[in-house]
């Protein structure tokens, strides 16, 4: 008797501790910040402690996310984010305070979207349009079918089949090695792409659905190929993994499966302009060099942005406020901008570097914040060897944080990387992962709740001393193509 109550005690227990997490754990705990028990008589060590007191960080991503929200390139909510943002750099004691303007294109606005079996159990799920392509112009309904096509070779055995379909594309038992990367050719690879949503079309599909590349229950926002307005798309999804593998099951089962599915996304009337922001706090000796700290102010929409990237543009005005606090005035000038088009493929940035093509050679470096809240353990010299010594002497005040780490890696999935290409010295912050790739990122749980203070505030002392020790050396990092060490080549990709 008395074995079987406890037994069903501790079940039931565990299922209660389980369904009252939010969500469940999709990460180990981040490591602990180190403790510097004292700070320097020395203007890293002045920035450091201010930094430590005072940080606004944390204020900053709650403003941006719970009061602003969701800032989507193009949308209205930027606007008011870079409105704030303006305000703020120029309340902190930057100058020169101004936005530059950028060619976008149509701008796009998340509706209602809904999706909901008309077989089998008639479950209603989340579905998430994806940002830039057509709505599906009120509830369309059609039978799935699995099209795991990857080339346009591959997509013709399905010729006759897809007329007024519904469309799963991933294909989560697929088994096959992935696809080569053609050699690297973008334009190839884009072409085919293009003509392969052209088949569709041309076939009748009516809607395409993809799987969350999340676990959990978890959405995923990504933009779409129709971002250009003559180039056709068809409505798009993503599905949960959950019920996205529901799917697969049911169509497994060689049933009809049919669903309603309703995406609202809308497109603007006309093209718009982007906007970037930029502030900055003249150099004492030579205010025509300059070290750049930058986040992007953009986010995508399922939830408010805060560890993307709020946290990053955060931490660059924090760096602005460290100086106006400490009363501290660089020789180099130090200036923040705020990119916007992160998301749509690093268009501020590009926009940017484009721009100021003439004045790159007076940029000393460029240093961005963009893996969420993690501490920073170092920066990704992106193959430039000939850099590591003038960095190591940059974040030498910053050893004892845990900032360490110069990785010969090159990472390409933010801002610095226009600038990279462009011949600049330009490094992303090497973070500590906490949940942001496994959880937060680009997905609907992307709320100030998995901003770790002691994390994110480390991370602007850290990006505060190397701009402040970059803006004070003597020497230039060199500029020009990336000089690597003799031997393999550092793999890419994220550090
Ligand atoms: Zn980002």
């Amino acid at each position: 008797m008395p074995r079987t109550p406890v037994v069903l005690l501790a079940l039931s227990l565990g299922a209660l501790l389980q369904a009252q997490a939010p969500f469940p754990p999709t990460a180990p705990a981040p490591s602990p910040v180190p403790v510097m028990k004292d700070y320097p008589d020395t203007p890293a060590g002045k920035l450091l402690r201010e930094i430590k007191e005072h940080a606004e960080v944390v204020a900053r991503v709650e403003y941006l996310s719970d009061l602003i929200g969701p800032r989507l390139t193009g949308s209205d909510r930027l606007r008011q984010a870079q409105a704030w943002a303006k305000a703020e750099m120029t309340r902190l004691g930057a100058v020169n305070v101004h936005e530059e303007a950028y060619d976008f294109g149509l701008a796009w606005t998340r509706g209602v979207d809904s999706a909901r079996l008309l077989t089998h159990n008639g479950l209603r799920f989340r579905v998430d349009q994806l940002a830039w392509t057509p709505a599906t112009k009120g509830a369309v309904k059609g039978e799935l079918i699995l099209v795991d096509a990857r080339t346009l070779q591959e997509l013709q055995a399905f010729k006759g089949q897809l007329r007024n379909k519904i469309l799963l594309r991933t294909n989560p038992d697929d088994k096959r090695p992935p696809l080569g990367r053609r050699g690297g050719d973008m334009e190839a690879y884009q072409a085919e792409q293009a003509s392969m949503m052209q088949f569709l079309l041309d076939e009748g599909a009516l809607a395409t659905l993809a799987m969350s590349g999340r676990k959990n229950g978890l959405g995923f926002a990504s933009g779409g190929p129709g971002r250009d307005p003559k180039k056709p798309a068809l409505p798009a999804a993503y599905v949960p993994q959950e019920p996205y593998k529901m799917l697969v099951r049911l169509l497994a089962r060689k049933e009809p499966v049919k669903l309603e599915l309703s995406l609202g996304g809308t497109y603007s009337a006309a093209p718009v302009q982007a906007y970037n922001l930029v502030g900055e706090i003249p150099g004492r000796e030579k205010p025509g060099e300059v070290v750049i700290v930058g986040g992007h102010l953009d986010s995508w929409d399922l939830g408010t942005g805060a560890t993307d990237n709020a946290t990053g543009s955060s931490v660059a005005l924090e760096v602005l406020r460290a100086l106006q606090a400490t009363g501290l005035k660089p020789r180099r000038t130090l200036r923040v901008v705020l990119w916007s088009g992160e998301e749509q493929g690093l268009l501020g940035s590009r926009a940017y570097a484009e721009a100021h093509k003439a004045d790159l050679d007076a940029i000393q470096a460029v240093l961005v914040h963009d893996m969420g809240t993690g501490m920073v353990k170092g920066f990704t010299l992106q193959g430039r060897e000939n850099c590591r010594g003038l960095m190591a002497q940059a974040i030498a005040p910053l050893n004892d944080l845990g900032v360490k780490e110069l990785s010969l890696r090159t990472m390409n999935s933010t801002d610095h990387a226009p600038f990279d290409r462009a011949g600049v010295p330009a490094f992303a912050a090497i973070q500590e992962p906490v949940d942001y790739f496994l959880g937060t990122h680009h997905s609907q749980m992307d709320f100030p709740d998995h901003v770790v203070p002691e994390q994110l505030v480390q991370g602007a002392q850290a990006l505060a001393v190397t701009a402040w020790e970059l803006a004070e050396m003597e020497a230039r990092l060199p500029h020009g193509r990336p000089v690597r060490p003799a031997g393999p080549a550092a793999p890419s990709g994220r550090p």
